[in-house]
């Protein structure tokens, strides 16, 4: 007899037999979502302030998204590359005007965009900066995370995220983020790029100082170095714009974009650059048998359609003012059971007080008054509800973390 109790059991049981343990998931077990909620396999709803980690930046279910998917779905999905589709050439033109860049690199996910930004700062780095075969350079920030490759755990600060997956691929030289002399000072004659998170999403929401990434935009510029932006998690409205550099005042050589842009419905992922740099990769250099299919770009154009609502009903407007709602609640609770707060837009770092319980602690206590959320690294639990939140819902979010805490 299967008791509605039964069914998490049941699923929890497959999983822990059947799948690798490469993650340890809150006990929740979805089995519907809409918009920002999402509804678990015994009939529990809960509000979803992770949002797939800014991979739902739109919500679960958006119907204009739903729609173009659908439609999609019905005329063709994949053709590969060997062909052209009707719908590639619309998207890569649509997603590089919304960044103001020429050409557009269409691959599946995050890291995959980071390895192909890689792979294509070097080429740069051998073609047209003149490094000489072999040496190119690339320098990144330490707590930084963009991916899970063995090249991209190879430069990765995080002890679990590189353990025991060595040999690691060479080329890469570690700086402390936030820290623009050291960052220029690491610049050799061999850099090809430097490559970082205008806002540390993993690390705990991380905002560097005020004139960072513009000091490493100056450096990037004195040395003749590509500025590569991984935006795969800061980008497309979660901070309350389209790029968290731009909101900085400062443009990227390269973005790397994903998550979003898939509106949580397939994975879609891009580099977006000038001539000057995409035009480096020529036929049979870098490819992917999914990348730019016509239902990711089906799905992708609709995700530039929403974004291009400038209006205060709009993606980025929400973000923004809804953003400054929850910080000003979050806000709140420092000195209650949190230590600091930190992030922009709709996307917040809470670091728990150790004396109210761990991340995980309190993101499980969370998710038993039905809000979701994932702690990051130890005391730190992220906030990032979709942009369809209402105001009420944060409310309602922020007052379940300040009963959690009060209670612990
Ligand atoms: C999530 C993330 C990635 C990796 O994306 P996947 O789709 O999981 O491969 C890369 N960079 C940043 C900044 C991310 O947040």
């Amino acid at each position: 007899m299967t008791t509605l109790e039964s069914r998490t059991a049941e699923h929890e049981r497959l999983m822990a037999e059947h799948s690798a343990h490469n993650y340890h998931p809150l006990p929740v077990v979805v089995a519907h979502a809409r918009g920002a909620w999402v509804t678990d396999v015994e009939g529990r709803r809960y509000l979803d302030c992770l949002a797939g980690y800014s991979a739902l930046n739109f919500g679960h279910g958006h119907p204009a998204l739903l729609a173009a998917a659908h439609a999609q779905l019905d005329r063709v999905t994949l053709t590969g590359r060997a062909f052209g589709n009707d719908r590639i050439g619309p998207f890569c033109a649509a997603l590089a005007a919304l960044v103001g860049k020429d050409m557009v690199l269409p691959m599946n996910t995050g890291a995959e965009a980071v390895e192909s930004g890689i792979k294509v700062a070097r080429k740069w780095g051998y073609e047209v900066k003149g490094v000489p075969p072999g040496r190119a350079r690339v320098v990144v920030a330490d707590g930084g995370f963009h991916g899970r490759t063995t090249t991209i755990v190879g430069f990765s600060t995080d002890p679990d995220a590189r353990g025991g997956f060595g040999p690691f691929t060479p080329g890469f030289d570690v700086v402390p983020y936030g820290d623009a002399d050291a960052l220029a000072a690491a610049i050799t004659p061999d850099t090809v790029a430097v490559l970082l998170e205008p806002v540390q999403g993993e690390a705990g929401v991380v905002v560097p100082p005020p004139g960072y990434l513009a000091a490493v935009r100056a450096a990037c510029t004195a040395h003749r170095v590509l500025f590569v932006a991984d935006e795969v998690q800061s980008g497309l409205g979660r901070t309350g714009h389209v790029l968290a550099t731009r909101a900085a005042g400062v443009d990227a050589d390269v973005y790397l974009l994903g998550k979003a842009l898939g509106g949580g419905i397939v994975p879609v992922s891009a580099v977006v650059a000038d001539r000057e740099v995409l035009g480096v990769l020529r036929p049979g250099q870098h490819g992917s048998t999914f990348g730019g299919n016509p239902l990711a770009c089906a799905v992708g154009l609709a995700v530039l359609d929403l974004l291009a609502d400038t209006g205060p009903e709009g993606m980025l407007a929400r973000a923004a003012r809804l953003g400054a709602e929850l910080h000003a609640r979050l806000g709140d609770l420092v000195g209650h059971g949190v230590t600091a707060v930190r992030g922009t837009g709709l996307w917040a770092g809470v670091d728990v007080d150790p004396r109210a319980g761990t991340g995980r602690a309190v993101s499980e206590a969370l998710a038993r008054c039905g809000v979701l959320v994932k702690d990051t690294h130890g005391p730190t639990v992220r906030f990032s509800p979709p942009l369809v939140v209402e105001p009420g819902e944060i409310r309602f979010a922020v007052d379940a973390l300040a009963g959690v805490l009060s209670r612990a």
